[in-house]
């Protein structure tokens, strides 16, 4: 395969150029990488050749590593993977560092030869590290095009050399935002900030980087570090501004990690550590660093779910055959909280819609919520007036179901009332083309039932938008009993086109996200009832790596909603209907008009601006703290097992049909534990027969919720996992 080609121009420039076959996209991979350190060598050798660009022939530079790198570095080495993958690091940086060293004399930094990068788009991970090892980087100036290092968020850290690199540049703190927070910029930001040094007009990319080339001096293409006297911008850790920075970030990075993900500590760790030996040295530190992180089953299950498997859910992993479905002109009726945010992003990503609710005002009011998103977006500089007035000018703002005619795909967001659903699918059913797929955002009430009001149930179906719309990336897709391929298509390739991440499910109690989260939220609000001292209860949740613990969850989702589902739940279930004192707690504050944030009382208190100030105290004259308080690893246990056997007995009933999607989904639908992967990965890494253990002793102290269903404790017997059992081929990270 050819994936890097070397031409040398007539002036001595040879312009080595990235172009991975049949890939829109670059990502480096083993034979790219075998290919550019040959190519590189041959331009070192050539005496015709005076110096050096690495571009790419795509629209962008690269986008970072091909994720198969890892595992193929881990089987190098038969027996032992962290060997091969140390042995692969290091392989990596000295390649970069021959790129960085140029064939200068170590001695005298003399005699080598200039190295630009020419990036003329997007540059992210990899697409960065390669840059920052040559002397000098030119990027097109091109808006939409992201630089960064966004390594962290997928659960490694760029360890090719960025961190050390990055940190030697610029120093810790100004560094922490890219590497600690994967901050990426557009190419003009990105010099201010100093990732890059020079943006060009795009036609001249190249011509610009050749002159520079062509004019550098020995002493422009020597690293800073390389240079005698080489001190580190703000200070080494012993250095006595240094220290404060170093000190300062370890807090902070514990504080917002809750020392849950690996890759943070294992980062700080690499720039703390390299920034007291050589460079050389903090190269092999930096290895190891990564090559820990690598072996922890946490960045595996976090690559394979929040990288991979979400890539691969957007891309249709799970979309029947069906032509192309995408929508139109798409219809939504009810322009409240939910209405209006879907309307909102419908319009952004253009399509057509029309806003329906019972008259102009309030139709009119959710087109206002539009504008006031992106008027948000504007005093941030992100969106512009035309942009503004082009999104706007999608909405059509009525309450006239005739404007429904030519829609292909409607959303009602009206009342959770069944009558008022049934009316509003008849109407609009009666406004549509035969053909048109009709979606309901309810979250409590069964697909299958509310299908029963419409003339076509198999165009029928659930497609369930968490709130903020805006914010919330995951969208639950739901089948009904008679829901046909062609209606998820159509779903599908609606969030596709919102970019957003799918699920499908089957239609059942709640679906998948708030059968999950309502156990999460009970548990936490019964331990309350209990004596638990609540501090306790949501900093254990925190500790997890939960966004918020279950009582905060409750005062942001509200209290009299949590009353509502109860008294629905139980009016559904009648005598099944597991009693607990956790509705005691949420009816109590319900009664004392302790709504939540919306009231500015609940769980918590607030000060007039609406600022959570601390715990109520009424919680523990209502409930008073027992004396005999349980271990933080038993509240824990109790908090995390109580929604994940809750995602187990969806795959075991066939609502979730993919582990894949109950991973992702939880993830982004309620912050599950990202640092585990999700549920399944989290049992996955636990081991079936510690997970069975936990659930017993569980069992026997607080009830039977917590019983282990039977297919994982088939999984413990056969010592499988569930990405072995029910996903194979998805377990490649
Ligand atoms: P909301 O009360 O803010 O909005 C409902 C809107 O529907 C109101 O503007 C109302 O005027 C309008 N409406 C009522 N009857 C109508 C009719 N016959 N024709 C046209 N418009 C009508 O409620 P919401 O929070 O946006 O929830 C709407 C739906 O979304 C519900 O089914 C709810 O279960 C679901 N949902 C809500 C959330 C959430 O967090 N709020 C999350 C997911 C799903």
């Amino acid at each position: 395969m050819t994936i890097f080609t070397s031409a040398t121009d007539a002036d001595g420039v040879a312009t080595i150029t990235w172009d991975l076959p049949g890939k829109s996209m670059n990502v480096l991979n083993m034979e790219g990488i075998a290919e550019l350190e040959s190519l590189f060598d041959a331009a070192l050798a050539d005496d015709a050749v005076k110096g050096i660009i690495i571009t790419s022939a795509k629209p962008d530079f690269a986008a970072g590593m091909d994720i198969n790198i890892i595992a193929k570095m881990k089987d190098s080495a038969g027996e032992n993977p962290a060997q091969g993958l140390m042995d692969g690091l290091m392989n990596m940086h000295g390649i970069l560092r021959k790129i960085e060293r140029a064939g200068m004399d170590p001695k005298t930094n003399k005699g080598g030869k200039p190295v630009a990068a020419a990036l003329p788009g997007l540059a992210l991970g990899i697409g960065l590290e390669i840059p920052l090892a040559c002397h000098r980087i030119f990027a097109a100036d091109n808006p939409k095009a992201k630089i960064g290092l966004p390594e962290i968020l997928i659960g490694i850290f760029p360890g090719m050399g960025g961190t050390t690199r990055l940190v030697r540049k610029m120093g810790v703190m100004a560094a922490a935002p890219y590497l600690m927070e994967g901050k990426t910029l557009a190419p003009a930001k990105a010099k201010s900030a100093g990732l890059i040094d020079e943006v060009v007009p795009p036609e001249e990319l190249l011509a610009r980087a050749k002159e520079w080339v062509l004019n550098a001096k020995d002493a422009d293409i020597v690293k800073p570090w390389d240079a005698k006297g080489y001190k580190m911008p703000g200070g080494a850790p012993y250095h006595p501004a240094g220290f404060m920075t170093y000190l300062g970030s370890s807090a902070m990075v514990h504080g917002k990690t809750q020392g849950v993900y690996p890759a943070a500590k294992a980062m700080l760790s690499a720039a703390y550590e390299g920034a007291q030996v050589p460079f050389d040295t903090a190269l092999k530190i930096e290895a190891r660093w990564f090559t820990h992180v690598l072996m922890n089953p946490s960045s595996g299950a976090m690559l394979r779910s929040i990288f991979i498997n979400k890539q691969a859910l957007e891309k249709g992993a799970v979309r029947p055959e069906a032509p192309d479905q995408s929508v139109k002109k798409l219809g939504v009726i009810g322009a409240g909280m939910m209405g209006a945010g879907i309307g909102y992003v419908a319009a952004n990503a253009g399509i057509d819609v029309v806003l329906i609710d019972r008259d102009q005002e309030a139709a009119d009011k959710g087109k206002a919520h539009a504008e006031s998103i992106l008027d948000k977006g504007m005093s941030r500089k992100r969106v512009t007036q035309e942009k503004k007035d082009a999104v706007l000018a999608r909405i059509n703002a009525t309450p006239d179901y005739a404007a429904l005619d030519g829609c292909d795909l409607v959303v009602e967001a009206v009342f959770e009332d069944p009558g008022v659903k049934a009316e509003t699918t008849q109407k609009a059913e009666a406004a549509l083309p035969d053909d048109a797929i009709f979606a309901t955002n309810t979250s409590t009430l069964p697909i299958s039932d509310l299908a029963k009001a419409s003339g076509n149930p198999e165009n029928f179906i659930g497609i369930h938008f968490f709130s903020p719309v805006d914010k919330m990336m995951l969208v639950e897709i739901i089948r009904g009993k008679e829901t046909g391929d062609r209606a998820v298509a159509k779903a599908l390739d609606f969030v596709r086109q919102i970019r957003k991440t799918p699920i499908v499910v089957n239609d059942a109690r709640f679906f998948y996200a708030n059968r999950c989260i309502i156990p999460y939220i009970n548990e936490g609000v019964r331990m309350v009832a209990e004596g638990v001292s609540p501090a306790l209860i949501e900093n254990a949740a925190k500790q997890l790596g939960f966004p918020l613990g279950p009582l905060q969850l409750v005062d942001e989702t509200s209290v009299d909603l949590g009353v509502k589902i109860a008294k629905a739940t139980k009016a559904a279930m009648g005598d099944a209907y597991p009693e607990s004192p956790s509705d005691d707690v949420l009816f109590e504050l319900f009664d004392e008009g302790r709504l939540g944030r919306k009231s500015n009382a609940g769980f918590y208190e607030y000060d007039e601006k609406g600022k959570r100030t601390g715990l109520w105290p009424g919680l523990g004259e209502n409930w008073p703290a027992s004396d005999d308080q349980p271990d933080l690893t038993t509240v824990q246990h109790r908090l995390a097992m109580i929604q994940t056997l809750e995602a187990v007995r969806a795959l075991e009933e066939n609502v979730l049909m993919d582990i894949r999607e109950g991973d992702v989904g939880a993830i982004l639908g309620w912050g599950f534990m990202p640092w585990s992967g999700g549920p399944f990965s989290w049992l996955d890494i636990l081991g079936a027969g510690k997970a069975v253990e936990i659930c017993d002793g569980l069992t026997s102290e607080f009830g039977d919720r917590f019983t282990a269903p039977k297919i994982l404790h088939d999984l413990a017997a056969s010592g499988e996992g569930f990405y072995q059992k029910y996903q194979p081929e998805a377990d490649a990270a």
